[in-house]
């Protein structure tokens, strides 16, 4: 803490990890010896940058922006680059060395990195996003390549931001080098399946969640919050696995719609209009707005916090256990704050969080970069079914990972020690470097 001071969020993130895997560091005396948990917690590199750009009225703006090259050890550090207001070198770091662990869980040979920058794309017009992802680009160039360092999007960088950078980047390097950026479109060098993974990603790995309880996702009533990427996408899922989405929210409230949300709509108003999820009743009046409210108060059996981190707390574990909730799979990064996720562990509720539950994301993008580095591009059922084998993997190694250090049903510890463990060899057999 003293060496990091005011990064909240990564000293959160990396007390969860050092909480559990204690039991494999006892095993394995050389982690000590080694100092390896010093060395995973202090990133290979860190860059801070100016971006200054120019609005829509000729006046200067100046954004700060970050890259965290955290972990190399399993392959070019990857991981995306957030645009939030918010965004500070704490939000950074704590995504960053989630994706170390959340990458190596995913079997694929991928280091861990995050960035991003304190821009707000709300209410820019396209004109401004796009000189903004220049600027920023202009920077970042010298410190990413195919080799070295891979971004994809997070909050606030979609398609559109890719393209941008992506364009930027081609153009300062005169270099063609599709597998620099993931989350393409797919008409240069994107992967199918990779707008819909993280969603589509997080429901497969409720699903074994269920199955290993003996359910599944028909007839349940499931809650999401956020109406972003990863939520819409979980949406669409579950309603082809037979379960119905009652509620969804964006920073401003929530809606609920009894008839299950029209996912159809909510693409319609977030990917294509840019509005406020408030919108959605102005077509859909049976459903109703609550503003300024916790989406959580809504019953379910499962809820997949899917907007961002610290948004589901010991009041909403509360609310959600007493309404029968069963299993929590995080679509978002540390979406549950600690308390919360003790709870749901006390309470018998399955909890997926986010490292394995919401690693589709990056695991596509990794399919990504194979593709680009063979120059071919698959079909989509192919890389579905690809992603719901990794998922299926991922459960699997978490779970037995539990059963293995005698915490069964632990998600968090299971994924925790099996990603650890995965970079700490690795780690190891590299020297010190
Ligand atoms: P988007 O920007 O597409 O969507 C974010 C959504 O969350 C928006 O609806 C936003 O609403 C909402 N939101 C933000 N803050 C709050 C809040 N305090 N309360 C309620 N809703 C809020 O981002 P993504 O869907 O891509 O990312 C969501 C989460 O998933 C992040 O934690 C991200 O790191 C994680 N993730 C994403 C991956 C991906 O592939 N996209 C991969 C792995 C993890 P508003 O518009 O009002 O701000």
């Amino acid at each position: 803490v003293d060496r990091n001071p005011g990064e909240t969020e990564f000293h959160q993130a990396v007390r969860e990890v050092l909480e559990s895997i204690g039991p494999a560091i006892d095993e394995n005396p050389d982690y000590a010896n080694q100092k390896i948990i010093e060395r995973i917690c202090e990133p290979e590199r860190q860059v801070i940058f100016r971006v200054p750009w120019e609005d829509d009225n000729g006046e200067v703006q100046i954004n700060r922006g970050f890259r965290v090259e955290f972990n190399s050890a399993l392959g070019p550090y990857k991981g995306g680059l957030r645009f939030h207001p918010s965004v500070y070198q704490g939000t950074v770091k704590f995504l960053g060395f989630e994706q170390i662990f959340k990458n190596a869980l995913t079997g694929l040979p991928i280091g861990g990195g995050k960035g991003g920058a304190d821009f707000d794309p709300k209410g820019r017009s396209d004109s401004e996003v796009m000189r903004f992802c220049q600027s920023f680009m202009t920077e970042l160039h010298r410190h990413i390549g195919e080799y070295v360092d891979v971004p994809a999007g997070d909050i606030g960088v979609g398609s559109r931001e890719i393209g941008y950078l992506f364009g930027q980047y081609k153009r300062i390097t005169n270099r063609y080098e599709s597998g620099v950026l993931t989350g393409k479109h797919l008409s240069f060098g994107g992967a199918r399946v990779r707008t819909e993974a993280t969603g589509y990603g997080c429901v497969f790995f409720v699903q074994e969640m269920l199955t290993a309880k003996g359910r599944s996702f028909d007839g349940t009533q499931v809650v999401v919050s956020g109406s972003g990427n990863v939520a819409i996408y979980a949406m669409e899922k579950v309603h082809q696995l037979g379960g119905t989405v009652v509620a969804c929210s964006d920073s401003s409230g929530y809606v609920y719609d009894e008839q299950g949300i029209d996912v159809q709509l909510v693409k319609q108003l977030k990917e294509v209009e840019r509005t406020r999820i408030s919108d959605y009743v102005e077509t859909r009046p049976s459903a109703k707005f609550v503003p300024q409210r916790s989406v959580w108060e809504v019953p379910c059996h499962v809820a997949l916090p899917s907007a961002t981190q610290n948004e589901l707390t010991s009041v909403d574990a509360a609310n959600l256990i007493a309404n029968g909730c069963i299993a929590v799979g995080e679509g978002a990064n540390m979406p549950t704050t600690p308390d919360a996720v003790r709870m749901f562990h006390e309470a018998g509720v399955a909890f997926g969080p986010g490292k394995a539950a919401n690693a589709a994301g990056v695991a596509t993008s990794a399919l990504e970069m194979q593709q680009n580095a063979s120059r071919d591009s698959w079909s989509f059922d192919f890389t579905e079914r690809r992603l719901q084998e990794i998922m299926k993997d991922i459960h699997a190694r978490c779970h037995a990972t539990a059963e293995q250090y005698g915490m069964p049903g632990n998600y968090v510890a299971g994924a925790n020690i099996s990603g650890f463990t995965n970079v700490a060899d690795a780690m190891l057999r590299l020297g010190l470097i």
